[in-house]
Parts: C-alpha cells; sequence; structure tokens
C-alpha cells in the first residue's frame, strides 16, 4: 500500500490550481477547489471549495469534508450539517460501500466517495429528486445501515444493542463466524461499540 501521503498528493490532479495540503497531529487537512465531474453528466460539472481532513490512520477512520462556500445550503435535507460538513453516509456504510467497492486508497475514496456526493447533491437540485435516494442520517441512518448490512430485523438490532459487543463475539450478520474473522475485518471494533451506544440512547 502507498504511504498516505503520497496517496493524497496524487489527488492534486482532480484541483484547480495546486491545492494546499497542511497536517496536525492527527490529520492530513486537503484544501482546495475541487472538480466535480461524473461521466455522462457533464452537464452537472462544478468546482467546489473543501478542506477535506485525512485522518493519519485512514482507512481505519475516514475522511470528513467540508464546503467552504456555502455554495449548497446547510440544510440536513441536502445531506450538510450547519457547519458545512457533508454527510457522505453512516460511517458503517460507508466501510460497507469501500468494501464493495474495493476502495484502498485515498485517491479512490475522493472520486468514489467525495466527487460522488458533490455529483449527487448537484444532481438532487437540477431534477428535485436523488439519483440514488440516500439513507437516512444520524441514529435513523445507522439503524437503516445496520439492518441492510447486517440482515438484523429492528427487533434483533434492539436486543443486539443492549450488550457490549465484543472484537470476538460472533458477526452481526449470523454468518458464525467471529466478528474480527467476518465484517470486522473492515468494519472498525470501535465504530459498532459507538454506533451501538446512539442506537440504544435511541430506544431508551
Ligand atoms: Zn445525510
Ligand atoms: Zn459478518
Amino acid at each position: 500500500m502507498i504511504n498516505l501521503k503520497t496517496d493524497i498528493q496524487n489527488t492534486f490532479k482532480y484541483f484547480e490550481g495546486s491545492p494546499v495540503l497542511r497536517e496536525n497531529d492527527r490529520e492530513y487537512v486537503l484544501e482546495g477547489k475541487l472538480h466535480c465531474c461524473v461521466a455522462g453528466y457533464e452537464e452537472l460539472y462544478d468546482i467546489f471549495n473543501v478542506a477535506i481532513a485525512v485522518p493519519f490512520i485512514f482507512p481505519r477512520q475516514l475522511p470528513t469534508v467540508v464546503e467552504k462556500d456555502q455554495r449548497i445550503q446547510r440544510k440536513v435535507e441536502y445531506h450538510m450539517d450547519g457547519k458545512g460538513r457533508c454527510c457522505l453516509g453512516t460511517e458503517t456504510a460507508l466501510y460497507d460501500y469501500m468494501q464493495i467497492h474495493k476502495i484502498t486508497s485515498f485517491c479512490q475514496f475522493l472520486e468514489q466517495v467525495v466527487i460522488m456526493f458533490f455529483f449527487q447533491v448537484k444532481y438532487f437540485l437540477a431534477n428535485g429528486h436523488w439519483i440514488e435516494t440516500p439513507e437516512a442520517h444520524y441514529t435513523q441512518g445507522r439503524i437503516d445501515s445496520y439492518k441492510r448490512i447486517f440482515g438484523l430485523s429492528e427487533g434483533d438490532l434492539k436486543k443486539i444493542v443492549s450488550m457490549k459487543f465484543k472484537r470476538y463475539a460472533k458477526c452481526l450478520c449470523n454468518s458464525n463466524r467471529r466478528f474480527d474473522k467476518c465484517h470486522g475485518k473492515y468494519i472498525p471494533l470501535e465504530q459498532i461499540q459507538k454506533d451501538f451506544k446512539e442506537m440504544g440512547k435511541h430506544w431508551k
């Protein structure tokens, strides 16, 4: 696997001019004007001024993306929070998507998640409907992702989240394999524990 910094530098070609790459104690921050273009939809081409934080431990932790110029209204229905952070989907759904699409580098993440996000919002603004309906956000999004990814009913999920989920537990998907030998290969345990806590609060 290539070095993360080189991986990030490989994405400079998607930016206008040269983007700025900084780093702090836990992540790289890439800032610049990102060309968002998807083949077959050239009429929706646009440029967004973004700041993308990429944790040093990517892909075990996922990047966060901020749209800086308020070109997209900061509304939940556009999957933007009040600070301009883009809702790329729940983390667990993203890990699942990355596994299905074999996304292992930041360069692929930028192409297939970040640029795709801006394309989908542009498509929604132009057509009044989503090209592919996104999952709900926040807690409801988590519940929906877990039901879909692991094939769980809401009742099963409610029962499971009240227990402390451990690395050696059986996987949630009912494969009869241990979590760390099954979905735990690409979904961090800490993520599941965090999600369980939130879903647990929701159902309390
Ligand atoms: Zn969302
Ligand atoms: Zn599994």
